[in-house]
Formats: structure tokens, sequence, C-alpha cells
């Protein structure tokens, strides 16, 4: 295993696209760099990327990566200090630092993981419209296999049905979703129901998505951008857990 350290030295941090497009499934962008771990494998580094990262309660995309003088498949993607770091498997050819390349996401895990991302935000909303109280969540997992929100307290009295009640109500509202971005100095005007806001990084600026009149939550991921698109929310269930309680969910197609 190479070091993300070494791979990303001396780099500056990636255009995450996915920011302000989730719907990119190609782009055209150039390789900054290869670091080969095998003859057939290595982890690359391009200017822009439109796959997500492992990390910030969402799995990593893949897809693909190629050039005039290869073919990779991307089976991984994690991020160092802002860099994003591809992993794959090397089809056939050579990578080349300096190569316009084009990368392409597998669309319907990605799209799958949007509506899933954002079924949490509208689970987010459920709850605290039943506790009648915003709360926090520890963690949180949006995609494949389980998609669940832990949130800190007693779940006293949620059951499923209600949670799955009300977010379905939104889900029927065809909710506009969107990213702003505001200021540190602004975050806590503009947030609403926000779950997360005791692990938040420290940053400048940040994300906040905006789900019209239903919440606004800093979120660094890739989400729908209608409430409609989500399809239907499954809650599977509201379990205790150490400090609090967590609820599984699905989407349903
Ligand atoms: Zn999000």
């Amino acid at each position: 295993m190479v070091s993300l350290t070494s791979i990303s030295a001396g780099l500056k941090p990636t255009n995450k696209l996915y920011l302000n497009d989730s719907y990119l499934k190609t782009t055209e962008t150039t390789l900054l760099r290869y670091v080969p771990e095998t003859r057939k494998s290595g982890y690359f580094v391009t200017t822009d990327t439109i796959m997500h990262p492992k990390g910030g309660a969402q799995p990593s995309d893949t897809g693909t990566i190629e050039s005039v003088n290869f073919k990779a498949i991307v089976k991984k993607v994690l991020e160092h200090s802002g860099v994003v770091i591809h992993y794959g498997d090397i089809l056939e050819g050579v990578p080349r630092e300096g190569d316009r390349v084009s990368m392409t996401i597998e669309w319907d895990s990605r799209y799958r993981v949007m509506r899933l991302h954002t079924a949490g935000h509208i689970v987010d909303y459920a709850v605290v419209q039943i506790l009648g109280k915003d709360l926090l969540s520890s963690r949180a997992f949006h995609g494949p296999p389980e998609s669940f929100v832990e949130y800190i307290g007693r779940a006293g009295g949620i059951d499923p049905a209600s949670i799955e009640r009300i977010s379905n109500e939104v889900v029927k509202a065809s909710k506009r979703v969107y990213p702003v971005w505001v200021p540190k100095e602004e975050l806590l005007k503009t947030v609403r129901g926000a779950p997360n806001l005791g692990r938040l990084p420290e940053l400048e600026t940040y994300r906040v998505i905006v789900i019209d009149g239903v919440n606004a939550i800093p979120c660094g991921g890739t989400h729908v951008a209608n409430t409609a698109e989500v399809g239907g929310i499954l809650i599977r269930e509201v379990e205790a857990v150490e400090n609090g309680f967590k609820v599984v969910y699905d989407v349903s197609d």
C-alpha cells in the first residue's frame, strides 16, 4: 500500500465538480499524478473530479478513467488533505502524467446514493418534527448495504411508521434540493434542523444543502435536485444504541 500522504504530496486540492453539479456522469480533465502500485493497478490524481471519495457518510464512487494511452477501472476513491485519489486497475496501456483523461461514473450506484443521501436529510426532518426539537446525530451512512442515521438522545415515542409517513409527505411535496455556500460567521443563521453541527470540520466556507421549507444541513455529499426523485422512503427499524437511537432506512424503486 502506497501512503496517501506521498501520493498527494505537493498537489493542490482537487476541484470537486460534484459539489456544484451532482448529475455530472462524465468529464474531461488532466492526469496530474499516477503512482503505480503494481504493473496493473495504481493511484490517479486529476485536476478535477466528478467522483465522491469514501467519507462524509457516503460510500466511494466507482467508474472508469482513460486517455489515448490507457484505460482503467476506478474501484475506490479516497481523499487526503483535499486531494482526491482514484485507485483502480489498469485494463490496457500505461497512464502518463499530463494525459488528457476522460472520467465516467458508474451512474446507477451513484444515483441510488444520491437518493439515499437526500432521504437521510428528510429522515432528519421527520425525527425533528416528531420529537419537537433539534437534535444531534453521532453517525450516519447513506449507501448500501444499510443506510442509517444515529441520533443522540432518547427515542421515546418514536415509531418507524410516523417517521415514514412524515418523510414520504416531503417526498410527495416535490421540494427543491440545492446547495448554498455560506461563510462560517453566517453558518448558524443559515442552518435549520441540522443534526451534524457537533461534528463539522473547521472551514472558512460551508456548503449547506437546502431542502426548500424543510431543512438546511451542512453537507459535502451528493443529493438529488428534487425530493420527488427519492421515490419513496422505507423506515426499516428504530433501535436503541449507545447514547441514542438508530434509524435504519431505505428508498423504494
Ligand atoms: Zn447530505
